[in-house]
């Protein structure tokens, strides 16, 4: 992705950091890696993710997305960022506003390793869909504001990674016709860890690696905010790179990365 010189300081951090590798190429031999990035136009409605949505986005075979919700918090997310960084593996956080709000070193620093950080609305509630409409929108907006201000300092009206995925993948019409209207994507999988249930990690590691044998592909969910998640992560990724799958990052198009906060 490009980054043009004429835009402002946050965009050109978005752009630049999304771009920028978070070890250099050489450093980075050996390990898993990022096989590629991805741009994923979130506008005209866009959602993603077989669990709950018709379509997902166009992996080939092997290809995975790597993301994680809830955080970030300080007992964990440190940890899965180093996993993640020693592999030169580039993820997907769905924050929590409330935690982006009270570590905004941890988003920053997500940020700052190449990472995407989208949205996951402010308290979590279970779910946004059985709120009424009024109260679920303004948590979905005081998240997204929660983290842009963590994240650059400043929340305009226009989150500049404009990717949300529902608590609970809680959603209703309304409220998906409301994020189409603000041109935010939603992110939903393809698979996941069931890590909201506890097991050891190597129980949890077989579980995952069961299902994504089975489907080949796909966006795959993680909690970083789970211990037996923190501690299964490193043999995940060395299981995904012994299999030959591929780690793709889904970044926004820079032309919604323009989008200035006012
Ligand atoms: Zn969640």
């Amino acid at each position: 992705m490009s980054c043009l010189a004429s835009r402002v300081a946050i965009v050109l951090a978005v752009c630049g950091l999304a771009a920028a590798p978070a070890l250099a190429a050489q450093d980075c031999e050996g390990r898993l890696g990022t096989s590629r990035v991805m741009e994923v136009d979130p506008t005209g409605g866009l959602q993603v993710g077989t669990k709950h949505f018709p379509q997902t986005l166009d992996l080939a075979d092997k290809e995975v997305v790597l993301t994680f919700d809830d955080g970030p918090l300080p007992g964990t997310t440190p940890t899965v960022l180093k996993a993640l960084a020693r592999e030169c593996v580039r993820a997907t956080f769905f924050l929590v506003g409330r935690n982006a709000a009270a570590h905004p070193d941890l988003v920053r620093r997500a940020i700052a390793e190449g990472h995407t950080v989208g949205h996951h609305s402010m308290t979590h509630p279970m779910t946004l869909a059985d709120m009424p409409f009024d109260k679920a929108v303004a948590d979905i907006d005081r998240g997204l504001r929660a983290d842009d201000k963590a994240a650059y300092g400043v929340a305009g009206a226009r989150p500049p990674v404009p990717f949300f995925r529902f608590p609970g993948f809680g959603s209703s019409p309304a409220l998906l016709d409301y994020l189409k209207g603000r041109g935010i994507g939603v992110f939903g999988a393809d698979l996941w860890a069931s890590d909201w249930n506890p097991m050891t990690p190597d129980e949890q590691l077989k579980l995952v690696m069961t299902r994504l044998d089975h489907a080949g592909r796909g966006i795959i969910l993680f909690h970083d905010t789970r211990s037996q998640t923190v501690k299964m992560l490193p043999a995940f990724l060395a299981a995904l790179k012994e299999k030959g799958y591929r780690v793709v990052h889904v970044v926004p198009p820079p032309a919604r990365s323009a989008a200035v906060p006012q």
